[in-house]
């Protein structure tokens, strides 16, 4: 236990304080360092590495071959280093879900499915160590000035399951309360009153409820910190959102493989490099959104190199004002397969529109609505719009239909035929998106 806490510390100081960098120069040659010192002990112990890198030179590590998820859970048994098979892996990650008694593998190592909502179901593995490290990480960033050292922090964690993640982190002075996001809303809200957290986590669509029913005279929460995590924060919702906590809301952005981006002071997202070494890969030739290839220097029982994220970062166009070093991004936009990609009829050329560009254009342009939503269906826009006074739907469509077509034409292609929905057809759906593609 003494070994987890004393990881934790560091992670946090390295993070916070002894991780400040005088220059994006000495932050890349350092990142450079770690990487190569890293590739070389997950070589000597990963034969699926060993084989993979076989003959190449560890100084050309930026161009080694790119791996997938499903690249990853086909290698699995040769590519993890606690020597685990995936049979194993997957009997321990059904018996933590289940809560069934776990079958016992090596100490402290921790095996979960991921989220699943890109169809295959990956299976990750944690050691202590790595958890203890992401919990320091994680406080040092988003609770800059508090730490595990002064704190009296009380954060209520809004999550699909009781993550093993997140069960290392609590302290004395820290302490982690945990909503489950399967039962509804108003059953939590009295333990959550009672409990009057300092710090909220939360996605977006369950922040935007306890928002509500704020301003509707519901719970009595003021929390210091709102902390967004887990779906897409889009314009709308982070303004509407603003404007219901009377406050600036932050943003983490995690995936089973990793602590990936955290806010600043500022409200901008800066890539963990800390832990991680971002490349791009370039979605378009506009080089404006790219999916991030990371290659995490700390983790070790599963290691994660030259790995390709499906996700849409948006790139920021100016630095940001706190003067980090470390790489700011404009927003994460969602999966790929949200990117919409529509033929122009008239040129026959695939246009591609970006989900944060597509919800941003239908916000904008009518900021009476309610919620919002776009699906691209064939080659036709569905359009889901909801607002407050129904003799209002048909003046906002008019809007609508103006802003989309804004946006099509800048680009520089037509917009396709837009039908309008009755109903959200994504609703239910585990994480809330606006914008769906095919
Ligand atoms: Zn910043």
């Amino acid at each position: 236990m003494s070994i987890q806490i004393s990881t934790t510390l560091r992670a946090w100081w390295k993070a916070g304080y002894g991780g400040r960098f005088s220059s994006r120069e000495s932050l890349e040659d350092w990142q450079d360092r770690q990487v190569k010192r890293h590739i070389r002990w997950v070589m000597a112990r990963s034969a699926y590495y060993r084989e993979l890198y076989a003959g190449l030179s560890i100084e050309n590590w930026r161009n080694f071959p790119v791996v997938t998820r499903r690249e990853m859970m086909t290698h699995f048994d040769a590519q993890n280093t606690v020597g685990l098979t995936f049979e194993q892996a997957k009997k321990i990650a059904i018996a933590a879900e289940t809560g069934d008694h776990l079958p016992h593998y090596r100490e402290g190592i921790c095996v979960g499915f991921s989220t699943g909502t890109s169809g295959e179901r990956g299976i990750f593995v944690t050691s202590a160590k790595e958890r203890a490290m992401w919990g320091g990480t994680i406080i040092a960033k988003m609770l800059p000035g508090f730490g595990p050292l002064i704190g009296g922090e009380t954060i209520a964690l809004f999550l699909r399951s009781n993550n093993a993640l997140y069960e290392q982190l609590g302290s004395r002075r820290i302490r982690f309360h945990f909503f489950n996001l399967v039962t509804p809303l108003e059953k939590q809200v009295e333990r959550l009153n009672r409990l009057n957290p300092t710090v909220l986590v939360a996605p977006p669509s369950v922040l935007e409820q306890l928002a509500l029913r704020m301003e509707t005279g519901g719970p009595g929460i003021r929390p210091k910190k709102v902390i967004s995590v887990a779906e897409v924060l889009d314009t709308f919702t982070r303004d509407k959102l603003e404007r219901g906590f009377a406050r600036s809301v932050h943003q983490i952005y995690q995936a089973t493989e990793g602590l990936l981006a955290t806010t600043c002071s500022h409200g901008t997202l800066h890539l963990n490099e800390n832990c991680i070494a971002f490349q791009r890969e370039y979605l378009d030739n506009t080089h404006t959104h790219f999916a991030p290839v990371i290659t995490d220097f700390t983790r070790t029982s599963q290691p994660i190199l030259r790995y390709r994220l499906d996700d849409v970062l948006r790139c920021a166009t100016k630095p940001c004002p706190c003067g980090s070093p470390m790489t700011a991004v404009a927003a994460v936009e969602g999966r790929e397969r949200d990117i919409l990609k529509f033929t122009d009829p008239g040129t026959g050329v695939k246009q591609t529109l970006y989900p944060g560009d597509v919800a941003d254009a239908i916000a904008s342009a009518a900021p009476n609505l309610l919620d919002y939503g776009a699906t691209q269906q064939g080659e036709e826009l569905h359009v889901y719009l909801e607002t407050g006074d129904v003799s209002d739907i048909e003046s906002t469509k008019h809007k609508v239909m103006a802003g989309l077509d804004a946006l099509f034409s800048q680009k520089g292609g037509t917009l396709p035929l837009v039908r309008w929905i009755s109903d959200w057809p994504y609703r239910n759906d585990i994480k809330r998106r606006r914008v769906v593609g095919c």
